[in-house]
């Protein structure tokens, strides 16, 4: 149906919907009007206890468009509120007027009702017009008539309990939510907001706005506009994000509903007092937000330069970078130190998440490359002549001489305001006495990921779940340099991590360090190494142990004769797939019938990148596509939910991707599958043996992501290797 600009006849034929907006009928009605047009969203907001809201997309996000489709139906009037963003299980709609009715049969406090302007109000109705119209929505709802019960008697646990009775979610999220709910109850006796928000991103402050009666303002910091308004290091230090910055108040995100201290130290500042409404939010969203508004880089400032005389830090060990003085470092001008500009480089990649950054000779240029989600790009260019000097301080950096004919290693420290990021360092020789330089950032503050985080299904939860609860056996990460082996690790060793267990590491490098967690780094110039590290260790009475890896047989060795005594014992190996990892362990010289009784799990692992959510494309699965899922049996029956490609916006550097999903093939060790390893069975029986227990190759696990909306065909196809 295309969008026509009718007026509705009947205010109860769904079309109504394609109609532009009703006119006023009388001149009460137009005065009102009228009033709503001059008085600004943010005094209309005040008013009525709403948030004013600048959209960063004028259109409806695939999380809602999911949502609205099945808690809603088709809307009776031709201006209804309108599905923007989810937050937890709410669904976010906007409207400019606040006392606009309909809201597509969704419940009320189902949703969290927001203030835009007519101009964002018209553009997303245009672009939802179109949508439903392509896919249209049904044309009731079963949901309307649902009573609410009284959710401040429930409180927050007695509200997630009845949205487990209630809520249409789907079986799998159920099970996948009680078991998140159960690890946090483990932990705590009476949950609170922040436990909920571990259950699921958003779901404590959405339980806490259901409790308060639809009070307590929340929002998601993700759907926050850019700022420049408050320093961010300022916004840093207190983990508060400005949502809407207006004439008389600013709304800001924050984790509790005190902000006096930030607006203490935004005072003794000397700015001028301004006005806070705090509003509720999860605090990982506030620190994306946080990072996201300080990644920017202009991609057409990649150019020449030429820069003035050498000048050396005295502090070799921790590099200060004032984010401050890097807001006023245009790479263009030519007037910079080269110091300078070789902070605004670290500064520049570690705010856009990079993981390595790489300063090399690039035909007459030098040149910084980042990786940002896996793929290189280039922050800044310079001369030629500029090469060495940038070599030199980053070198005097990280405390390494200035040979050029050797390869070095060596670390350096950064500070960034609040934020310290170690840097390992690495400079090789090439042609004609040129150097490069290689970075790799290891960044604390990141922290540690939580199995909540990663995208698992229910079949990989339990097995992760199970096979972390054993008192011993031996679990494989393999995969390629940079498949996220470390970050699963540490995530398997926090989901237990607790004063019952102990658990020993031994590690080459330590990337994050783990309250509760022993770490021992290896140190080969003190003959400390894998092997007899792990010796060492296992005198210290652990019971769950992790080698950073194992890359010889001796470490091998020591590794399954832990895991058969009592210990269950975590470790990485190179191996292209799960099963080949057992091929490579006897290769190794480990014996079959000792590796069929120790081994528990052996996964792989590889990263995709993650499609932009703000500008993500949906499409229909075509046939083609629909026959690949098929016969992967990723599904059963015709997908009737789009998939989706990559596009390109400027919150993602126009790359259509922003960060990665990490695709997990499980391969858990059964009894047929431990007799066919104890007889050293060819990989083919193997393999039969595992697919017959429900074993997913990473293929299959990365069309699931497709699927899910996650990454893009194009990402995974690399994997097809792996398939069935
Ligand atoms: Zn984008």
């Amino acid at each position: 149906m295309a969008a026509t600009l009718q007026i509705p006849t009947n205010p109860l034929t769904p079309k109504s919907f394609g109609a532009a907006s009703n006119p006023p009928s009388t001149i009460v009605e137009a005065r009102q009007s009228a009033i709503l047009a001059i008085q600004s969203i943010e005094g209309l907001a005040l008013q009525h206890g709403m948030l004013p809201v600048t959209l960063l997309r004028e259109s409806c996000s695939p999380d809602a468009e999911r949502l609205i489709r099945k808690l809603g139906r088709v809307p009776y009037v031709a201006d209804p509120w309108l599905p923007v963003s989810t937050i937890g299980p709410l669904l976010v709609m906007a409207h400019h007027n606040p006392r606009a009715g309909d809201l597509w049969g969704v419940p009320h406090f189902f949703t969290i009702r927001v203030l835009i302007t007519q101009e964002q109000y018209q553009n997303t109705r245009k672009d939802l017009v179109q949508r439903f119209g392509q896919m249209p929505i049904s044309q009731s709802n079963a949901m309307e008539q649902l009573q609410p019960p009284v959710f401040s008697d429930l409180g927050l646990d007695g509200t997630f309990q009845w949205l487990l009775e209630h809520y249409p979610y789907e079986p799998a999220e159920i099970t996948k939510l009680k078991g998140f709910y159960d690890a946090q109850k483990g932990k705590a006796e009476s949950l609170g907001i922040t436990h909920f928000n571990v259950v699921q991103r958003n779901m404590g402050i959405a339980l806490q706005h259901l409790v308060s009666g639809c009070r307590t303002l929340v929002y998601s910091a993700t759907e926050a506009q850019r700022q420049s308004f408050f320093p961010i290091p300022l916004l840093e230090r207190h983990n508060v994000y400005p949502l809407y910055i207006g004439k008389q108040v600013v709304f800001l995100l924050s984790e509790s509903s005190d902000c006096y201290a930030f607006e203490d130290e935004w005072l003794s500042m000397g700015n001028p007092a301004v006005k806070i409404v705090p509003v509720l939010a999860d605090l990982a969203s506030i620190r994306e937000a946080i990072n996201r508004a300080g990644a920017t880089f202009d991609p057409s400032a990649v150019a020449t330069i030429e820069g003035a005389a050498l000048s050396v830090a005295d502090d070799a060990s921790v590099v200060e970078i004032s984010p401050e003085d890097m807001g006023r470092i245009n790479p263009q001008n030519p007037n910079h130190e080269p110091e300078q500009l070789v902070q605004w480089a670290l500064f520049t990649a570690i705010r856009c998440r990079a993981s390595d950054l790489h300063l090399e000779k690039f035909y007459s240029f030098t040149r910084f490359r980042a990786r940002m989600d896996g793929t290189m790009k280039t922050i800044m260019t310079a001369p030629e002549s500029q090469l060495n000097r940038y070599v030199a301080l980053l070198k005097n950096y990280a405390g390494m001489s200035q040979n050029r004919q050797e390869c070095q290693d060596g670390r350096m420290a950064l500070s960034i305001g609040r934020r310290r990021v170690d840097v390992r360092v690495a400079a090789v020789p090439t042609r004609r006495e040129f150097q490069k330089v290689i970075m790799r950032f290891l960044d604390k503050q990141d922290g540690v990921k939580r199995l909540s985080d990663f995208n698992l299904s229910q079949r990989q939860i339990d097995i992760l779940t199970r096979t972390m609860q054993r008192d011993q056996g031996l679990v494989l990460v393999t995969g390629p340099t940079g498949s996220g082996k470390t970050t699963t690790l540490y995530a398997l060793l926090n989901s237990v991590n607790d004063e019952s267990v102990n658990i020993q590491t031994i590690e080459d490098p330590i990337e994050y360090e783990i309250e509760g967690i022993n770490q021992t780094q290896t140190n080969n110039a003190r003959g400390l190494d894998f092997a007899n590290g792990l010796r060492a260790l296992l005198r210290a009475d652990p019971d769950i142990i992790l080698i950073g890896e194992s890359r010889d047989a001796e470490t091998a060795g020591a590794a399954v004769n832990a895991s058969l005594t009592g210990h269950l014992v975590l470790t990485t190996l190179h191996a292209n797939d799960s099963l080949r990892a057992v091929s490579r362990l006897l290769s190794m010289g480990v014996e079959k019938y000792l590796l069929a009784d120790s081994l528990a799990l052996s996964q792989a692992q590889r990263l995709a990148r993650r499609l932009c959510s703000y500008c993500k494309q949906p499409m229909q699965a075509p046939q083609d596509v629909q026959d690949l899922l098929a016969k992967q049996a990723v599904i059963s029956q015709p997908l009737t939910t789009p998939i989706y490609t990559a596009r390109g916006c400027d919150e993602c550097h126009g790359t259509g991707y922003s960060g990665r999903v990490a695709l997990m093939e499980l391969c858990e060790v059964n009894n047929e599958l431990r007799d066919l390893v104890e007889e050293g069975a060819p990989l083919s029986a193997m393999r039969a043996a595992a697919f017959k227990n429900g074993f997913r190759s990473l293929y299959q696990e990365g069309l699931q992501q497709v699927i899910g909306g996650h990454t893009s065909l194009d990402e995974i196809k690399c994997l097809s290797y792996t398939a069935m």
